[in-house]
């Protein structure tokens, strides 16, 4: 808990000193070279097993270099190197769109479910969830022997992986805005503010939320166009992003 409390600080202090502009315009990631880590951690392997024409391109685009080396960067974070294997397998069964199944070992296994997804959903919001899974996959790795639960992921998410992860996803997407990738980097947090399954060890971070939302220049005010829920709400009905592709 103390680590991840520092790790708040250190996003609130080491982001833009622009207040409350539009956020950080600076990329933490320059795209393959210039990467401070010394960590070499990489893809190695994707086996891409899904039928869902649009869900196949989205993992196959995992396997171009610059989304390999953005997700490598985001890894590299946890000081360690890892050579991952991430399986994609369609499951029309699971209840939520996607769902990482990983046991303790660097072969990860992604569920997809595209039923579970708005028909109209585009491809930027398809790519930001299967990203969102890595990420809890690789967590839940290095987490072993600690307590973690998913609303404890989701605040590592929050303070730790949103600058790496717009930027990755700037990268695929070169039309969509930094502030735009920012804002989708916020869903599948929310249970950081609501206690969605009455879990009775549910802890309000909202106000970490909040300062989180202040930082990348997004509110919850529903006439602002810096919503939150409008911007991930766009992507995710199809209203914005590249053509829906299903
Ligand atoms: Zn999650």
């Amino acid at each position: 808990m103390y680590m991840l409390i520092r790790e708040v600080v250190w996003v609130m202090a080491g982001g833009s000193t622009d207040g409350s502009g539009l956020g950080s315009t600076t990329p933490a990631y320059s795209g393959g070279a210039g990467s401070t880590s010394t960590s070499t951690s990489s893809i190695n392997d994707i086996i891409n097993n899904l039928k869902n024409p649009c869900f196949y391109n989205i993992a196959q685009n995992l396997t171009t270099s610059n989304m390999k080396n953005a997700i490598a960067d985001i890894i590299n974070q946890f000081k360690i190197s890892d050579q991952l294997n991430i399986t994609f397998i369609e499951d029309s069964t699971i209840s939520v769109p996607a769902k990482n199944v990983s046991g303790n070992t660097n072969d990860f296994t992604i569920l997809i479910n595209p039923s579970k997804f708005n028909s109209n959903a585009s491809m930027e919001y398809k790519t930001i969830t299967v990203l969102h899974e890595i990420i809890h996959a690789e967590i839940d790795l290095h987490s072993i022997g600690i307590q973690t639960n998913q609303q404890m992921d989701h605040l590592q998410i929050l303070c730790g992986y949103i600058d790496k992860m717009s930027v990755a996803m700037t990268a695929l997407f070169p039309n969509m805005t930094l502030n735009e990738a920012e804002s989708l980097c916020f869903d599948g947090l929310n249970d950081l503010i609501v206690n969605n399954n009455n879990d009775p060890l549910w802890t309000d971070w909202s106000t970490i939320w909040n300062q989180a939302l202040g930082h990348y220049g997004l509110n919850q005010d529903p006439s602002s166009l810096n919503n939150i829920g409008i911007a991930i709400q766009k992507y995710e009905l199809g209203q914005q992003g590249s053509t829906p592709c299903n």
